[in-house]
């Protein structure tokens, strides 16, 4: 065999792997650094992309070839390392993590193997459109408003909007394949890339040009350190953006370009689009009302608050660190209120922690909403979220032992637990510690001293005299289920004043311990006690009330449970 017929050989075995895929290793580099120019033209629904990425090499073994991903509306243009071209092909990747349901490969064959640890920089060009695009939500037969409700990411002359990882590959990204219609995959795929991502760093420049006659447009980036710079030359008008994440942490970089006013207040401001003064304005004050309550909470805002309207009035909206973007097609000041307190919320507090960050922020709706309408109105909008979480904690079987430390608070992956489990928890502290206590470790948390876990629950534990290490392990640092409280006996005996001292003893059959409100309900009144029940106990508790028991309802909602049709017991009379 001549050395020719060798080396073609050898490119059939590596096509014919690169063509199977399943030779590749799609998540051995992470990308540390992305230095990325960005040429935006909304007529034509085009970005184009030239710069620079590092790679590092995150497996155990030596790598020759890279995977890089981008949406497949663009195209792979170039690739070089060190000036000169490198041998790439591109071939088309089904993946749910891009809304157009693929990528975009370029398979790059690198100058020299990489050995795990070692990094390379790459130069690279990419171009193309993105149009709205909802193909990963319809081929799932999802119904076509609700799909392009949600992926509304699109480059357009009267409105863009491009979110990035998990919605829009705009930049380049190494993932294993995400599918929609297999559980959780997505998140997973999605946290697991952000994770890897989170310390990277993200220099961005972008440049959108427009006809001078054009309405001016505003170019808005989820970053508070960009410099936006607006020029007109020569009958057109030139926006650019210079911005540095750094690091990237969880938030997914995102542009926005669109004609909006803008409304500007203490704690926010608020872009809106023609013809939306009212609901915005509406937002804006609702923003000032809840700012006092959110500072006393969590403390000064770190960052003014954004808040910048999507036209599509069922858009989902989108958060992503203090900036929010959702339809200002609403003058309900109720809804603005809660929206705010959410987004100031993250204005305020910082941390990398999702069951921190979110969880804080989904708690600050519940409080608002108690200060507003009552505690009852808090309990009922914290109910919406017991669905969401009544569907995942598994009522039936106890969580498999890898479930509880993957799905605990601390490692979740899940929106559902992150956010709604998340609220409750924070609620139930409040409950157990008392609000100035857990003020004053909310003002003790520094992020950037945030290295372990148990960092929070012991700035917590530092407040209180309670043991709370239980509590952690059943709700925080493992997934233990959720708790069942049931009425196991109540006897009462009338007291020689002509009282009546009731013995409550209460079975906890679920798999979590909780503190729990106990009401005692008799002719004329009710009298409430809070029970310490841990997984698989009982506790037993003695209650005065002025007139015969009647009634003991245990749990007012504040506690996830994951049985209630047992919660209510009725008291046997006393006998003669
Ligand atoms: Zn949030």
């Amino acid at each position: 065999m001549t050395p020719w017929f060798k080396s073609l050989s050898f490119l059939c075995v590596l096509y014919a792997s690169v063509v199977n895929g399943f030779a590749l290793d799609r998540e051995a580099f992470s990308i540390t650094n992305y230095d990325l120019n960005l040429q935006i033209e909304p007529e034509q629904h085009r970005l184009g992309a030239r710069g620079k990425i590092t790679l590092r090499n995150d497996s155990q073994t030596a790598q020759k070839i890279a995977v890089l991903q981008i949406s497949s509306s663009l195209d792979w243009r170039s690739v070089k390392a060190g000036d000169k071209p490198v041998q790439f092909v591109t071939q088309p990747f089904t993946s749910d993590i891009d809304h157009t349901g693929g990528l975009s490969e370029a398979i790059v064959t690198l100058p020299q193997a990489i050995a795990p640890g070692g990094t390379i920089e790459l130069e690279i060009g990419y171009e193309g459109v993105i149009l709205r695009d909802a193909t990963r939500l319809t081929r799932i037969d999802t119904p076509e408003e609700a799909a392009t409700s949600t992926d509304w990411d699109q480059i357009d002359s009267r409105f863009t909007a491009v979110r990035g990882a998990g919605y829009v590959a705009w930049y380049p990204i190494a993932t294993e394949v995400a599918n929609l219609s297999e559980g959780n995959s997505l998140f997973e795929v999605l946290a697991r890339w952000k994770n890897r991502e989170a310390g990277s760093k993200m220099h961005l420049k972008i440049g959108l040009t427009r006809d001078g006659s054009d309405p001016q447009t505003d170019l808005l980036v989820n970053n508070p350190s960009c410099s936006i710079l607006y020029e007109a030359m020569g009958g057109f008008q030139h926006v650019s953006a210079d911005c540095t994440y750094e690091p990237l942490g969880q938030h997914v970089p995102l542009f926005v370009a669109a004609n909006y006013q803008s409304l500007e207040r203490p704690s926010v401001v608020v872009h809106f689009l023609s013809g939306r003064d009212a609901a915005a304005t509406n937002f804006a004050d609702a923003a000032e009302k809840v700012g006092p309550f959110i500072t006393d909470w969590f403390g000064p805002v770190r960052e003014k608050a954004k808040t910048a309207d999507l036209p599509d009035p069922k858009a989902a909206a989108f958060e992503t660190g203090a900036l929010l973007l959702t339809p200002l097609a609403s003058d309900d000041s109720k809804m603005a209120g809660l929206a705010a307190a959410h987004q100031l919320t993250h204005s305020a507090f910082l941390s990398f922690r999702p069951w921190i960050e979110e969880g804080l922020a989904h708690f600050a709706q519940a409080l608002y909403l108690e200060r507003e309408k009552g505690r009852p109105a808090a309990l009922d909008y914290m109910g919406l979220h017991r669905f969401a979480l009544g569907e995942i904690e598994n009522p039936t079987a106890m969580p498999r032992s890898e479930d509880e430390v993957n799905h605990s608070l601390v490692n979740t992956t899940s929106e559902e637990l992150y956010r709604s489990k998340a609220m409750y928890v924070w609620w139930m502290l409040r409950d157990m510690v008392g609000e100035p206590a857990l003020k004053k470790a909310f003002a003790a948390y520094r992020p950037e001293q945030d290295k372990e876990a148990s960092y929070m629950p012991r700035l917590i534990a530092a407040q209180t005299q309670r043991d709370l290490a239980w509590f952690f392990d059943d709700w925080v640092y493992r997934d233990r289920g959720l708790p069942d409280f049931k009425v196991e006996s109540a006897f009462s005996s009338k007291t020689s004043t002509g009282s009546f001292m009731l013995t409550i003893t209460l079975d906890n059959l679920g798999t979590a311990g909780a503190e729990v409100p106990v009401v005692v309900k008799y002719s004329g009144g009710e009298v409430m006690r809070r029970m310490e029940v841990r997984s698989k106990n009982k506790a037993v508790t003695r209650v005065e009330v002025p007139a015969a028991p009647q009634e003991i309802v245990v749990n007012d909602g504040s506690v996830p449970e994951r049985n209630v049709t047992n919660n209510v017991f009725k008291v046997a009379p006393v006998e003669k």
